[in-house]
């Protein structure tokens, strides 16, 4: 599912032209380098396109365990695929386990793998929820993302201080209430 690298010269060139495009002078000294920042930029923002997140969850422990388990507050930093700008927020991402269990940290690098992409935050929710679910069989996933977009806080509408929050439940998250408010609970009151 991989796909390739992106093309750094090509950005610097796309880059260059905006700059001329604009009306500057490539050649000052503060731009001299600006092409190659910015492609150096956008090939670490948006590193998880070539970027496989099953090598994530190749460590699973085979382990019986029957609660929920969160991880909460993961920082993520995101390109809004509608005007080429970060969205940043925080991801909770949690499970129910069925058979194994994933070592903490890859949730967060799951999480990563999806936010380094020419996103909507709609998609990346489900993503990551989708992802889980069939890939380490759970009971149920919840995924709440809630986060910044700056395509809408300072252009456009400009509303600084507005967040979004979108929700992906799986499984027995959606199917029974009762799970749904345990895990959105622990989401928002732990
Ligand atoms: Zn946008």
């Amino acid at each position: 599912m991989a796909k390739k690298k992106v093309d750094i010269g090509k950005i610097e060139k796309a880059v260059t032209d905006i700059l001329l495009a604009i009306g500057e002078d490539i050649n000052r000294e503060g731009l001299k380098l600006t092409p190659k920042r910015v492609a150096g930029m956008y090939a670490e923002l948006l590193a998880g396109e070539s970027e496989d997140p099953t090598q994530y969850i190749k460590s699973v422990f085979n382990e019986k365990c029957d609660e929920i388990i969160l991880l909460r507050d993961i920082p993520f930093y995101s390109v809004c695929e509608h005007h080429m700008m970060p969205f940043i927020g925080k991801a909770h991402v949690a499970y129910l386990p069925q058979d194994c269990v994933l070592g903490v940290s890859k949730l967060a690098r799951v999480v990563d793998c999806f936010a380094r992409r020419l996103q909507i935050q709609e998609r990346l929710t489900s993503q990551i929820a989708d992802f889980l679910i069939e890939h380490i069989n759970p009971q149920g996933v919840a995924v709440v993302i809630e986060a910044s977009h700056s395509c809408m806080t300072i252009r456009g509408i400009k509303k600084p201080g507005s967040t979004m929050v979108t929700s992906a439940l799986r499984g027995i998250f959606k199917k029974d209430p009762r799970s749904r408010a345990e895990v959105l609970s622990l989401m928002h009151n732990a």
